[in-house]
């Protein structure tokens, strides 16, 4: 034995049992462990914070804070996170006399010695860390969802340790500030405005925010509330366009809630603020909301389906202030939760918004297209997912919670009755109000008041991933008469698990619709009542849409559908059928040149506005990964011509746009390019409808994209229009991704390798989607195996969609063997993986696994679009 082991072992020794746990403690970020021992210890919390905002970027933040708590143990040290440098504490001063601490893995550690029972303070001086204070030229905003309040300053950063806030900010004089209380006062003093605010309500370090700048407010009252509205827009006719509407979907949203919830809006006051290339559509800071500006300031251009996300944004964010402001997760694990009756709640909120949609048929629309594409990957992961550290909460964001969680809560509702849920959902939010609660506080709640089992209801839907394939086996006797009619069940992800849903199995038979009601709980159910019935022209087995899986068509109907489906004189049949299109579309079991034609030039025969925005996003999606490039050349004109006519002939404008948008993005021919030349030349708009500078620069990026000749310098002129210098910096980032000098692409991207070059993700987005284009794909795969590299580092510094969102315009622009292939040997060479991650990774290369999954049967393999070489 040597002397280092001899060493060790008497360290080991040393060690007491407390330290030992002490030790697992003080990991960095903050581990479930942790936040469990310190929920135990510490209550009533409150921060007393001053931060001093230097005008120029490269300076500091000096800032200090006095953080008051009570102890209910005082075994254990006192664990602060921080999750900065150890150089940015200046001084640490334990209940106004102790100055020792330690600092280890991003956390203040108070010896125990120094504290006592009941209340104590610390009092810390510190240079708050820049990571996620977000600072601009001339603005500065907080994001500290899930666990970056404690890159700013110290703190004790879990959703459970709720405290109240005392907020004072020095910042330069003719900046203006915003935060989650009221101004208590105001004072100018050398060139310097010092804003103090009201205490805050008792609320979550996630959910604490401020931001301050060169910032334009609009107020507005109704019914004695008044809201208050800040922007840094220069365009004034796009603020007078869209101010009203911003203002009239806030007040809406606010009233139904305080009705569907029976409890007042719950803080002193709410201000909502667009921020240029904020990195989520918005995010629901306690009386404090913060949008990406151009989620709500719509332009001349908007689409439908912008116009309804706005609406939508508006109200989920609005309604969070009770469902995860007030009423909190424990712990991130159920961050869903916060999201689906956000997402549920405004749902149901839009619906006076817009009193001629279907809105059944938005819902649908909505959420099972998308919820489809990630549970059918095999990266699939359950709604309710396991966290052991806050540091990895961005990784459980998702479609999952996004679009399947709906889906499920909706299928509750259903099957408990919407009394029921609300009733639930209020005695939920009042016993909770200004704490926290789990999933399964909910679910009890629920389950006193209904018969049925909730708990195995959410084991099947909450708690499992994945989706069942469900099928028919149609046998008709001599007379053309069904004999026998059985449906399967099929674990997507093979293993034998059966789900329990009620579906309605649709026939149709001369324009007449028969729907059979059929509850499946086992993997063969002999569907008796069809018995005896004249074969119809088609069937399908998800007939209102409500059912979940993927849902197999039998060859008859498919072409039956693709033949007919555009005659077909319900809209909502027609959705459902344009989805069961797609699953088959995507599982190589149908042509797709045959499906690209119905997407675009069945356009002009649909009548409702929802499944033409369908239609506009399956056809860009199959135009670019389920035809390959000789097939792109033969349908180019045909179908560009089709959307041409479209929007010449369309009268609603957000039609219009949305075809617009749509063949901006897939037109390749010749004659289309020197269209779009004399567009983006003649400034003119296209067939009525007006383009705004957004829309033009986006056209002079997809011409360079398209290596048209000059390229160059129409993006410099381009730049040279663009009066909004937000827009403009933004096109000068991306510009580089879409050069036509290979090598300035390949320094583009090897720029991004620095995080201070990834600081704007809306930028970063925007730009991979060019730089990994189709187009592009077979010289740009080479950045594929460092994308990947890249990952963790990502997940690390940015923002919580930023993982997936990297991925998407990554392994998500690939649909090739060798993609295939250096997706599964990086997996291969990192067995060791954060298992989120992985997750992450392989729901979003899905198509190329599919496309595997689909040669491997027919034992080829290297082919862009596998089914048409068949
Ligand atoms: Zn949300």
């Amino acid at each position: 034995m040597n002397l280092f082991k001899l060493f060790i072992l008497f360290i080991i020794a040393s060690i007491s049992d407390q330290t030992m746990v002490f030790a697992q403690l003080i990991t960095p970020g903050v581990s479930y462990e942790l936040a469990v021992s310190r929920k135990k210890q510490i209550k009533n919390i409150n921060y007393k914070l001053f931060f001093s905002i230097p005008k120029l970027i490269v300076d500091n933040v000096q800032a200090h804070e006095t953080i008051e708590f009570e102890l209910t143990q005082i075994d254990k040290d006192l664990i602060i996170d921080f999750q900065e440098d150890s150089a940015h504490i200046l001084a640490v001063l334990t209940n106004g006399k102790y100055k020792s601490y330690q600092f280890f893995n991003e956390h203040i550690i108070i010896p125990s010695k120094n504290l006592k029972k009941g209340k104590n303070t610390v009092y810390i001086k510190f240079i708050a860390g820049n990571a996620s204070l977000n600072r601009n030229e001339s603005y500065l905003y907080t994001l500290f969802v899930p666990d970056k309040a404690s890159i700013v300053f110290p703190c004790f950063d879990q959703p459970d340790l709720k405290a109240i806030f005392e907020l004072e900010l020095s910042i330069p004089n003719e900046w203006t500030a915003i935060s989650n209380s009221k101004i208590l006062n105001e004072t100018r003093r050398d060139e310097k405005l010092s804003i103090k605010f009201n205490k805050s309500s008792l609320i979550s370090t996630y959910l604490f925010a401020f931001a301050c700048g060169d910032f334009k407010k609009i107020s507005k009252t109704q019914n004695g509330r008044t809201l208050n509205f800040y922007h840094r827009e220069l365009d004034t006719l796009k603020i007078r366009n869209n101010v009203d509407t911003i203002f009239s979907i806030h007040f809406a949203a606010l009233d139904w809630m305080e009705k569907y919830t029976g409890i007042p809006y719950p803080y002193e006051k709410l201000d909502f603020v667009a921020i240029p290339s904020f990195q989520f559509s918005g995010m629901e800071n306690v009386g404090a909301i913060f949008y990406r500006n151009s989620r709500i300031l719509l332009s001349k251009s908007a689409t439908i389906e912008d116009v309804l996300k706005r609406a939508t944004t508006i109200s989920h964010e609005v309604s969070h202030m009770w469902f995860g402001d007030l009423v909190t997760m424990k712990w991130f694990d159920d961050v869903w939760l916060k999201e689906v009756y956000a997402e549920l709640l405004a749902s149901k909120m839009v619906k006076p918004l817009f009193p001629t949609m279907n809105h059944d048929l938005n819902f649908v629309v909505s959420n099972f297209p998308r919820a489809y594409q990630t549970d059918g990957s095999i990266g699939t992961n359950p709604i309710k997912q396991k966290l052991d550290n806050l540091k990895f909460a961005g990784t459980l964001y998702g479609d999952i919670i996004y679009y399947k969680a709906p889906i499920v809560m909706a299928n509750l509702e259903k099957l408990i009755g919407d009394n029921v849920l609300q009733e639930g959902l209020k005695e939920y939010l009042k016993v909770y109000r200004f704490g926290n609660a789990s999933w399964m506080d909910l679910i009890m709640i629920l389950n006193k008041k209904t018969q049925i089992d909730l708990l195995k209801w959410s084991e099947t839907w909450v708690e499992q991933e994945g989706m069942p394939i469900i099928s028919s086996k149609i046998v008709y006797n001599e007379e053309g008469k069904i004999d026998s009619f059985t449906i399967f069940q099929e674990d997507a992800l093979k293993k034998g698990r059966n789900w329990r849903q009620s579906i309605e199995v649709l026939f149709c038979k001369d324009g007449n619709y028969k729907r059979f009601p059929v509850f499946i709980d086992s993997s063969k159910i002999e569907f008796t009542r069809a018995i005896g019935f004249e074969q119809p022209d088609f069937i399908l087995l998800n007939g209102n849409g409500y059912g979940y899986g993927y849902f197999l068509i039998d060859s008859i109907s498919q072409d039956y559908l693709l033949e007919h489906v555009n005659d077909l004189p319900d809209d909502f049949v027609r959705t459902i059928s344009f989805i069961t299109l797609n699953q088959a579309l995507i599982n190589y079991r149908l042509d797709s040149k045959r499906f690209v034609r119905i997407m675009g030039c069945s356009l002009k025969s649909e009548k409702d506005k929802q499944n033409i925005q369908l239609m506009l996003d399956y056809l860009q999606k199959s135009w670019w990964y389920y035809l390959n490039q000789d097939e792109r050349a033969k349908m180019a004109s045909t179908i560009e011509d089709c959307l041409f006519d479209f929007i010449k002939n369309q009268q609603n404008s957000e039609i219009k746009s949305a075809a617009y948008q749509t063949l901006v993005s897939i037109f390749i021919s010749d004659s289309a390019k020197n269209r779009f030349y004399t567009i983006w030349k003649n400034q003119q708009g296209i067939e009525g409808l007006k383009l705004s500078e957004t829309d033009y620069s986006t056209l002079a990026i997809e011409l360079s994209l398209r290596n048209y000749p000059n390229s160059e310098s129409i993006l410099n002129e381009q730049l040279s229009r663009i009066g909004d210098e937000e827009l403009k910096r933004k096109i000068e980032f991306v510009i580089p991704s879409v050069s036509m000098d290979s090598k300035v692409r390949d320094k583009f991207f090897e720029s991004l390798k620095n995080p201070e070059n990834r600081q704007q993700e809306i930028w970063v987005r925007t730009s991979l989607y060019y730089l990994n284009h189709p187009l592009r794909a077979q010289y740009s795969i080479k950045y594929l195996h460092a994308s990947l590299e890249m990952l963790e580092e990502i997940q690390k510094t940015g923002d919580i969609f930023f993982p997936k969102n990297w991925l998407a315009y990554t392994v998500g622009r690939y649909n090739s063997a060798e993609a295939f292939k250096i997706v599964t040997d990086f997996l291969k060479d990192h067995p060791d993986y954060n298992s989120n991650l992985k997750d992450k990774i392989l729901q979003l290369s899905d198509m190329l696994f599919r496309a595997k999954n689909f040669v491997d049967r027919r034992d080829i393999f290297g082919t862009e679009n596998p089914y048409n070489d068949d």
